[in-house]
């Protein structure tokens, strides 16, 4: 284990110490979704805590336990995505600590061994040894998904809500636009001090990135808003390359779902009609 500069890129490889009883490890799964890989964090202290141990890979999980002292008092998922949960029945394994996290939707995309040995309701408190971590639901990449709060210093482990240098992906109907705009909003009321994302960098400004994100995704609906309204009716595969025009077509099956999660936003609030495959806009 190394210190490391808490704003260094992560690294597939050593437990990199963020603070003074955080830890991150990054999984060994790179890729277009997850960056580097995903962000496995360890809070260290008299009970040690691990927040999403990742994929299951020994080397990978080794780490972890390492950087947690070679025991752990709980796992904590922030939600059931198959690159989040499956590495939690390894150190459940070896450590005897129960995995906590919210019952997974049957959408098909989630963690089929996934199974949590108590629940991870919004509220709910812990003691660290490192300070109170407090879970905060916030569905819409998710409906299960929560951030946890380290409350003393105001760090928030955002999971895949917010996540450093890429678009988080929404897949309806399990996935929504707009709760995961209502949970921002809601985060955006907390005094947070920096957060530290599933995927990519520490991100040492919470407010601005938040304020960012939302502005993204607005700028997002209004153009989807505005191909639509000129279109009258059209088919999601119509509006694709109108919407995110800006974004590599290579993307462009995964930016399909963040398509649709804006489109069924819009039905949502009696902005859009969907027939089938046809949205229709009625204004407003
Ligand atoms: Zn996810």
């Amino acid at each position: 284990m190394t210190d490391f500069d808490p704003d260094a890129l992560p690294a597939t490889g050593a437990a990199q110490r963020l603070a003074e009883q955080v830890w991150r490890v990054v999984a060994p799964n790179p890729g277009p979704l997850t960056g580097a890989g995903t962000n496995s964090y360890v809070i260290t202290g008299g009970r040690p805590i691990v927040i999403d141990p990742g994929c299951d890979d020994p080397a990978h999980l080794g780490r972890v336990l390492e950087a947690a002292g070679g025991s752990a008092a709980m796992i904590l998922c922030t939600h059931s995505h198959p690159d989040h949960s499956p590495g939690a029945a390894w150190l459940r394994e070896r450590t005897g600590a129960p995995l906590l996290g919210q019952p997974a939707p049957h959408d098909g995309h989630q963690d089929p061994d996934y199974a949590p040995d108590g629940d991870l309701a919004d509220g709910a408190r812990f003691d660290s040894g490192a300070g109170t971590l407090v879970a905060i639901h916030t569905p819409g990449h998710a409906s299960n998904h929560v951030c946890l709060l380290l409350e003393e210093s105001g760090v928030l482990f955002t999971g895949d809500h917010l996540m450093s240098g890429s678009t988080v992906i929404i897949i309806p109907p399990d996935g929504s636009m707009r709760l995961y705009l209502e949970s921002l909003r809601r985060l955006r009321e907390l005094p947070l001090t920096a957060l530290l994302p599933g995927h990519g960098a520490r991100i040492p400004e919470p407010l601005a990135e938040i304020d960012r994100v939302i502005a993204h995704r607005m700028l997002r609906e209004e153009r989807l808003v505005r191909s639509l309204a000129a279109r009258g009716r059209a088919t999601l595969d119509e509006l694709l390359p109108e919407v995110y025009a800006d974004v590599p077509k290579f993307m462009h099956v995964y930016a399909r779902y963040s398509l649709l999660a804006h489109a069924v936003k819009l039905v949502e609030e009696g902005r859009a009609r969907v027939e089938g495959e046809t949205y229709a806009w009625r204004g407003a």
